[in-house]
This record gives structure tokens, C-alpha cells and sequence, in this order.
């Protein structure tokens, strides 16, 4: 079995970041204090370290960022050229790019992912979507709707704590492209990226109320989507929420965008390359914590195989390091919460109690913080609850297949259906099941891959409507 290797620590200093002892909401161009002056702290899930407190907005100011995106929408933001709008999205891109290593700390201390990952994964791609929507900005009557698209208002976006930027630049970004502005509320335990980045507008000198940025719980997102004054609602998190809203808006005119969950299949055929699928099969679970909607969750290995995949798997596995987020060495970092980790816990536990045997990789975790160890279940059946449901953390469920179409049978059989993985030497297997599958992206030898060109989201219960790509530029607009 193999060991992590020993490395001197490599921390990523945090003294580029200054945070302040509280902040206040992001309306109409300037930081405000919340009508009714509610806060909450947000914590460093790696120590549990109080970084700062933020504020907590309330219906009034729910409301009051609302009428700020209206105005700004048919004052000023409707009424740009898309060459216009253009500009402006290029300089936030390139704000970004330039305080990027503030924001890959600053994110990394509120999440708990890896500063490796926020800094070269989540950051560079929340600059390459403001680029991508920039360009977009003036060629809008080329997308294919129509010669003259117009915008359909105000956005209210609500977003989870898994990639915090990330998910802000695929809901601002093209909601700004099209000529839409925006209130968004990041998720409560991880609001910081998102209120540097309203520092960022400030600095690209948007125009005041283009952008709002609302920090709170579910209370607030839940009064921002319900809100008379909404026109569009993009919400990315779970089913569950994400049902809730399709009902508040159920009867509406609102435009609505859900990407919720998934359960994803990665499978490995007997012909693929093992060495090469290993990597991909922990890059598709344990990238993020697992924290990821499309994580290749279900890893679906042909018989034949299963016992060389699994072993490998294991001693790949217990190499990767766990520990210290801003430490650039570190694989995986810490659980995003406290709750996060005790959902992650359960449902390890029901694997347990339904007979699948749990594989943990060796080593000590640290002691303050929210941690779960790399695991992998064996013996899965699709019955199970851990085959079934979303764990949301670096938890592998494996099971097994003797033929292809028994693959796509069983990947093909969840509720959701947002992303899967294909391994194998052959191409025309890999267009085969592509095919087959009932997913919204299919990974081919590889996995987790994202580019804003390309359009993603999920069939069934995995979420209504694409982001990215032309096609995501369709939620945004009255076509
Ligand atoms: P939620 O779906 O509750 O959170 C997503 C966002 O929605 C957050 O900003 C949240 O605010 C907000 N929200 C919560 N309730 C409402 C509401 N009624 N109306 C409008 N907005 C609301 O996810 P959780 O963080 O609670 O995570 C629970 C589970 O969801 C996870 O264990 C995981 O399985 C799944 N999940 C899936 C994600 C995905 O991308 N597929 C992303 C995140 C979670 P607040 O943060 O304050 O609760």
C-alpha cells in the first residue's frame, strides 16, 4: 500500500488577503449596513477560525436591491451597445486575473479546498467566463436568436458554498453579456469571494446596482426568487431547494435555471487504460472534497477488472494528502461545514449498515477543523442509499458490470442526471455509450473538465436549462 510521500510544508502565505472585522451588503454600487443590522460569522472549516463577520439581509433589503438592479437595468445597463457592455466585463476579467492570488487565498480559507485547486482551477476559470461572455456581449444577434435579443431585466441568482467564485462568474457573467442585472446571494458559509468581488465592480467602475450582492441564508435567497421585481432565477444547489423554488415560481413569468444534484457513473471498461483511469477516477471524487455536483460518484468497473482497478485505486489513494488547505502540497483539503460533515458522516454509516465494506486511506486527520478521510465503498448494489443519493463529499461508491449495455443500464439508473464518465481504449465504444447515457456532459478518458464554451447541466432531476457555452446564453434571454 502506498504512503503520501514526505514533502516540507509549502504554505501559501495569507497576508495577501486584509479582511475587515465585518461587511455589509452590496447594493446600488456601494458597501451598506442591512435594514434590520442582522450578521453572521463566517469560519475557516480547515481550524474553525472566526475570519469575519457579514451581514444578513432581510426582505427590506432584499428589497432595496431589487429596485437598485431595476433602475440600473433601464436606466443605464439596457441601454449600453453590447461593445459597451463588453468592456466592462474584459476589465472585470482581467481584475480578476489580476487579483487572483487574493481571491485563491480568500477562497481557499473560507471553503476549505486546496489553494493548489482554487488557484489554478476555480479562479482562472472565473476570469476565463468573464472573457468568454465578454466576447459574446456585441455578437449576441449571431447566437442564434434572432437578430435583435433583447434582455429579460433583473436576475436573481442564488449560488452554493462548493465553488463560490466560480459559480458567481457562470451566473453574473452571462447575465451581464446579455444586458441583465443582477442580485446575487452567495451561500452563508463561504460569502467572501463574492464580496471581493463587489470590491471588483467597484474598481471596474460599473455602473451602481449592475451588480448587488446580498449575503445571507436561506431566508434570503428564498425571499430574492420569490421576489415580485425577479424577472430571471438561476440557482445552482440541491434537488431539494431547487424544487422549492420551482414551486415559488411555479405560475409566474419568471425565466428559471436549476442546476441541482447528481450521481454520477464513471465507468471503467475492461480495455481502458488502468493507470490513466485511476487518476481520472480520483480526480472525478476527490477533486473538491468531492464537493462537486457532476462527481464521478458511482464508479462502474467491468468485472474483469474490478479487483486490478480497486487495488490500484487504494494505493493511489492513500497517497494523496489531506491536510492543511493552504499548504501547496495538500490533495484534499477540509469539509466546507459543520452540517456538511455530519450529513457525509450519516451517510457513511448507512453504507455501513447496508453491507458495503468501507475502504478509508491510512493517516491522521487534523484535529481541529471539519475532515473526512478519502473513502471508498465496495460491494455496492444499486439498491443501496449510498449507489442512490448525493453524498456531497470524498466518498466512492463502487460496483461492477459484465456487459456494456448492463453499464449503461445501471449508470442510467438515478434520479439525476448530470455528468458520467467513460473509460475505455476503444473510440467507438466511448461514442456508443455517449449516446446512451442520460447525461448532460460525457467526460471520455478524462474528468471534472470545464471550459466556458461548453454548455452544461442536467437532465431529470439534475436541473432545467445549460450554462456556458451559446446555449447558456438562452436562459438570459427573451427568446
Ligand atoms: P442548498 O441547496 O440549501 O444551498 C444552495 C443555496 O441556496 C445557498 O445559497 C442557500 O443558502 C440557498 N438556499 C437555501 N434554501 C433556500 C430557499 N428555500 N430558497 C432559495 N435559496 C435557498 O444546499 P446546502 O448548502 O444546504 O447543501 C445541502 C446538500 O445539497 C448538500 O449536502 C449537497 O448534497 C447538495 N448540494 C448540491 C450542490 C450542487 O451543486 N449540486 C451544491 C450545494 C449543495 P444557505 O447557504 O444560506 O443555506
Amino acid at each position: 500500500m502506498g504512503t503520501p510521500l514526505e514533502y516540507a510544508p509549502a504554505p501559501e502565505s495569507r497576508g495577501v488577503v486584509h479582511l475587515q472585522s465585518s461587511y455589509g451588503l452590496f447594493v446600488d454600487g456601494e458597501f451598506v449596513d442591512p435594514v434590520d443590522g442582522g450578521g453572521f460569522k463566517t469560519l475557516n472549516p480547515a481550524d474553525e477560525e472566526v475570519l469575519t463577520e457579514v451581514a444578513e439581509a432581510g426582505p427590506a433589503d432584499v428589497e432595496r436591491a431589487v429596485a437598485a438592479a431595476r433602475k440600473a437595468y433601464v436606466r443605464t445597463w439596457s441601454k449600453l451597445s453590447g461593445r459597451d457592455r463588453g468592456k466592462y466585463l474584459f476589465r472585470i476579467a482581467r481584475l480578476i486575473q489580476e487579483r487572483s492570488r487574493e481571491l485563491a487565498v480568500l477562497e481557499t480559507l473560507d471553503n476549505g479546498k486546496p489553494i493548489r485547486e482554487s488557484r489554478d482551477v476555480d479562479v482562472p476559470l472565473a476570469a476565463a467566463h468573464f472573457f468568454y461572455h465578454a466576447g459574446w456581449a456585441d455578437k449576441l444577434s449571431h447566437a442564434g436568436y434572432g437578430s435583435d435579443p433583447q434582455p429579460l431585466g433583473v436576475a436573481g441568482q442564488v449560488i452554493p458554498w462548493n465553488f463560490p467564485l466560480l459559480m458567481l462568474a457562470w451566473k453574473v457573467a452571462p447575465a451581464l453579456a446579455t444586458g441583465n442585472t443582477v442580485v446575487l446571494k452567495p451561500a452563508e458559509t463561504t460569502p467572501l469571494t463574492a464580496l471581493l468581488f463587489a470590491e471588483i465592480c467597484q474598481q471596474a467602475d460599473l455602473p451602481p446596482g449592475v451588480v448587488n450582492i446580498l449575503t445571507g441564508a436561506g431566508a434570503t435567497g428564498a425571499a430574492l426568487v420569490a421576489h415580485p421585481g425577479v424577472d430571471k432565477v438561476a440557482f445552482t444547489g440541491s434537488t431539494e431547494v431547487g424544487r422549492s423554488i420551482a414551486r415559488a415560481t411555479a405560475g409566474t413569468s419568471k425565466k428559471v435555471t436549476l442546476e441541482l444534484g447528481g450521481k454520477a457513473a464513471n465507468i471503467v471498461f475492461d480495455d481502458a487504460p488502468v493507470d490513466e483511469a485511476v487518476e481520472g477516477i480520483v480526480n472525478g471524487i476527490f477533486f473538491n472534497q468531492g464537493h462537486v455536483c457532476c462527481a464521478g460518484s458511482r464508479l462502474l468497473v467491468q468485472e474483469s477488472v474490478a479487483d486490478d482497478v480497486v487495488t490500484k485505486l487504494q494505493r493511489r489513494i492513500a497517497t494523496l494528502r489531506v491536510g492543511d488547505p493552504m499548504d501547496k502540497n495538500t490533495d484534499v483539503g477540509a469539509i466546507n461545514s459543520a452540517e456538511q460533515l455530519d450529513r457525509i458522516r450519516a451517510f457513511a454509516d448507512v453504507g455501513d449498515d447496508e453491507g458495503a465494506r468501507r475502504w478509508t486511506a491510512p493517516g491522521r486527520l487534523p484535529e481541529r477543523g471539519y475532515w473526512f478521510p478519502p473513502t471508498v465503498f465496495t460491494g455496492v448494489q444499486q439498491a443501496h442509499r449510498i449507489a442512490r443519493e448525493e453524498i456531497f463529499g470524498p466518498v466512492l461508491s463502487v460496483l461492477t458490470f459484465r456487459t456494456p449495455t448492463e453499464a449503461i443500464a445501471k449508470a442510467n439508473n438515478t434520479p439525476y442526471g448530470l455528468s458520467a464518465g467513460v473509460w475505455t481504449d476503444k473510440g467507438s465504444r466511448i461514442l456508443w455509450a455517449a449516446q446512451r447515457l442520460r447525461a448532460g456532459v460525457v467526460w471520455a478518458n478524462t474528468f471534472n473538465r470545464f471550459d466556458p464554451a461548453s454548455p452544461f447541466g442536467g437532465y431529470k432531476e439534475s436541473g432545467w436549462g445549460r450554462e456556458g457555452g451559446r446555449h447558456g446564453l438562452e436562459a438570459y434571454l427573451d427568446v
